[in-house]
């Protein structure tokens, strides 16, 4: 991509109301474009990072038998009444619109009614059984708050999973699998080591639920954690009773910021009773589905990279989601002639700050800024050494290298 043809700009400033860090650094190196408060648009390099995590969640659910698919946004009141979840006393967050032809449809916070309803039509028997289906779409949600830029939208990008078993251990049994494809979706992304599971709390059919916790002081939850973090509460459910059935101590524990990536619930019944998702098991008798929902927030994940990677002067992307490997920066016109050519080895490497009358300063600090994992240097004064310059962004560790050697690594 070249920096001359693309329409975004970095920015000196960000909007005066954004206050997260995530929000304003995203928005300052144009990533991001904020349309109202909780509302924000995906600007070219941040598409890149977004479908960047949504490869890596997709390659880990491939892996344990998950299936794609997209359901609309709209919402039919009619299998929410049967929830009981189109109530606004029950469902604070709703979205709700008007059809021209008469009668009210809802903008999907979340999809377990539609996606329950919907297997109705195909899951008659066991052996329809088990189900594991997700999509990667946009939630609509009133939060009465959104100041934590894309960390709390009030549209948003989630992975949204849902499980259907015959019996209590097939569901048991995936919802294991499920922690170990999100260990690996949080290490590959790189926030493995702050990333914790912690019990929350689970609703009616199982004690606890579990979320994915990321330890960052602009979490908006508060998780206990043991000594040597073995152990995690979510603040919601961290009380005697819990540290007696645990056979811990208060003290032992101490609370940190966290901001919730993602969660996983045993629904058991909870929505497949009411919407009678019901299926013929082997004795010829009729069965109610166990369900399991499981969520990530996508769009929030790459706000709490942000949060966690940038320094004062920028981003920093992990390489697995950087929206390229090398931000190739040229200077003079040597420099350019040397840029091109490296630059038409892969142009799928390359942010390519092709830029003409824009000085080496500036060219400089907007690569600091964009946080693409390594910055190379093409310049006449360099190249009248025969080299150019690989600089790590996370690092500032500076290498030189021949033309020749750096394409060969390529
Ligand atoms: P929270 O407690 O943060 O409001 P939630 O319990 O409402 O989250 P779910 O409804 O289970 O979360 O959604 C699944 C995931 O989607 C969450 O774990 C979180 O990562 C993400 N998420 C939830 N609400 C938002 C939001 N408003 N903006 C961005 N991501 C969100
Ligand atoms: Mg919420």
């Amino acid at each position: 991509m070249r920096f001359s043809k693309t329409f975004i700009k970095t920015l000196r400033n960000a909007p005066k109301d954004e206050t997260a860090k995530n929000g304003i650094l995203l928005t300052r190196a144009g990533y991001i474009y904020k349309e109202l408060a909780g509302i924000y648009d995906y600007l070219p390099l941040g598409l890149r990072v977004i479908e960047n995590i949504k490869s890596i969640i997709r390659d880990e659910l491939g892996k344990i038998g998950c299936e794609e698919v997209s359901l609309s946004l709209l919402q039919n009141p009619e299998l929410w009444e049967k929830t009981g979840r189109w109530d606004d006393k029950e469902v604070d967050i709703w979205f709700k619109t008007k059809l021209s032809a008469g009668g009210e449809l809802g903008l999907a916070p979340t999809h377990e009614e539609p996606i329950t309803s919907l297997l109705k039509s195909y899951v008659k028997s066991y052996k329809d059984l088990p189900l594991y289906v997700y999509q990667i779409q946009n939630k609509f949600r009133n939060e009465l708050r959104a100041k934590s830029g894309i960390l709390r939208g009030r549209e948003f990008l989630m992975k949204d999973l849902y499980s259907f078993t015959a019996t209590e251990e097939e569901l048991n049994d995936f919802y294991s699998k499920v922690e170990i494809a999100y260990k690996n979706i949080f290490d590959r992304l790189g926030i493995g080591s702050d990333t914790f599971e912690a019990f929350a709390s689970g609703g009616i059919f199982s004690k606890y639920s579990h979320e994915f916790q990321t330890v960052t002081e602009v979490g908006e939850d508060t998780v206990w954690f043991n000594k040597d973090n073995s152990l995690a509460f979510n603040d919601e459910v961290f009380n005697d009773e819990v540290l007696s059935e645990f056979n811990c101590k208060k003290e032992d524990f101490t609370a940190k910021k966290a901001c919730e990536v993602g969660n996983i619930f045993k629904l058991k019944f909870k929505y497949s009773e009411p919407l009678d998702l019901k299926f013929m098991n082997q004795e010829n008798q009729n069965q109610t589905v166990y369900m399991g929902c499981y969520g990530i927030g996508v769009s929030r994940l790459m706000g709490v990279i942000v949060e966690k990677f940038a320094d004062e002067k920028g981003l920093i992307w992990p390489e697995n989601v950087a929206p390229f490997k090398y931000h190739l920066v040229a200077i003079g016109e040597n420099g350019e002639k040397e840029a091109e050519k490296i630059y038409e080895k892969n142009e799928n490497l390359f942010f390519y700050d092709d830029r003409k009358s824009v000085r080496f300063g500036e060219k400089m600090s907007d690569a600091e800024l964009m946080g693409i994992p390594y910055v190379v240097l093409v310049s006449d004064r360099l190249l009248a050494e025969g080299k150019i310059e690989i600089t790590k962004r996370e690092t500032n560790e500076k290498t030189l290298l021949t033309t020749d050697e750096f394409i060969a690594k390529l």
